[in-house]
């Protein structure tokens, strides 16, 4: 291969990252000091937003989830409180995003990945970007993720799926809801794969595609099919010995993630001085590329393992355009 600089890092109109490091998960020799360092520091596993989620979870299911004696029979009453909460707490959370850094422009283009902003075309429905990406997710997504958490507490409440006394088995409790994140990502590289094969592709996945420049709203624009694959990541929740806390928060992670991940912003600016990390920079060359980064920032190792890992160096890049070169067939 010929001499690489940095020259040859993937360029995407705006805003290019330094370098990012794997993370120190999965890797050989261990690096203990890094591991922890991942997982308790700032920008890393937990803080902010997985601890932030977890907060968000304990306060929905406090505050809004019925008792689970409440939940044995399918009631139109408490479906619906459900179904109205997750519809409205979805566009609150999403449109914070979609409002300081789109229509606000709060950071104007700073850490921007994409200098442009994104352009409204037919490809959309009603010829809207916006539009088209709210419709998906407030009209499929959420009554799709209210299925999904409607059924699982029914079964719960009627002990078809094994129930966890959080109260007995609190290490066992916490250590479930410390997995959910890294689970969701083992979940979204293999459920995402298989939305690139190329009939899902054409159904389904194009959907969310039709966004090559992402914004808070393109997260969860997905069609219906690619929502039930999606949200199947809660499912673990039946095999395992979980409790309502458990799925909400497995719900949250999956419903809040994408917006802030499709910001397209590598950072939020806050008080003009404070950054905080926001959209990973792989998720954004998975929009601008396609074939590459199915899972997401490379804590579980999918990626390097199957040969699609890009983390924006100029040797991924180069890596990536070998293999384009082998997948296209011959001109002839
Ligand atoms: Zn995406
Ligand atoms: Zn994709």
């Amino acid at each position: 291969m010929a001499d690489i600089s940095d020259a040859d890092r993937p360029d995407t109109g705006g805003w290019i990252p330094p370098v990012v490091e794997t993370p120190p998960v999965f890797v050989w020799p261990p690096k203990p000091g890094a591991f922890l360092k991942f997982i308790f520091g700032w920008g890393g596993y937990l803080f902010p937003y997985n601890a932030f989620y977890m907060l968000v979870s304990v306060g929905i299911w406090w505050f809004l989830i019925p008792d689970l004696q409440q939940m044995k029979n399918f009631e139109v009453g408490w479906i619906s409180n459900l179904f109205i909460q997750n519809f409205i707490i979805l566009l609150v959370w999403t449109s914070f995003w979609h409002i300081r850094l789109y229509v606000r422009r709060s950071q104007g283009t700073d850490f921007k990945y994409n200098a442009r902003w994104p352009k409204d075309s037919e490809t959309f429905l009603f010829g809207k970007q916006l539009f088209d990406n709210m419709f998906w997710t407030l009209f499929s997504g959420v009554p799709i993720w209210t299925a999904y958490e409607v059924v699982t507490f029914w079964a719960m409440a009627n002990g078809y799926i094994p129930y966890l006394d959080m109260e007995a088995h609190p290490v066992y409790f916490g250590m479930c809801m410390f997995l959910v994140a890294f689970w969701r990502e083992a979940h979204f590289y293999v459920v995402h794969r298989l939305m690139h094969s190329s009939l899902l592709y054409k159904l389904a996945h194009s959907v969310h595609h039709r966004n090559s420049n992402p914004t808070p709203w393109s997260g969860l624009s997905m069609h219906p099919i690619e929502h039930v694959i999606y949200y199947s990541s809660v499912l673990i929740q039946w095999v395992i010995y979980s409790n309502p806390l458990l799925v909400v928060y497995h719900l949250v992670h999956l419903n809040f993630a994408p917006a802030p991940d499709h910001s397209a912003f590598g950072r939020m600016v806050v008080n003009g001085k404070v950054e905080i990390d926001l959209a990973t920079y792989m998720h954004y060359l998975h929009h601008r590329y396609f074939e590459v980064n199915y899972g997401g920032d490379g804590s579980v190792p999918f990626d390097r393992w199957f040969g699609t890992w890009h983390n924006g160096t100029a040797e991924a890049h180069a890596a990536m355009n070998e293999r384009f070169k082998k997948k296209r067939p011959p001109s002839s």
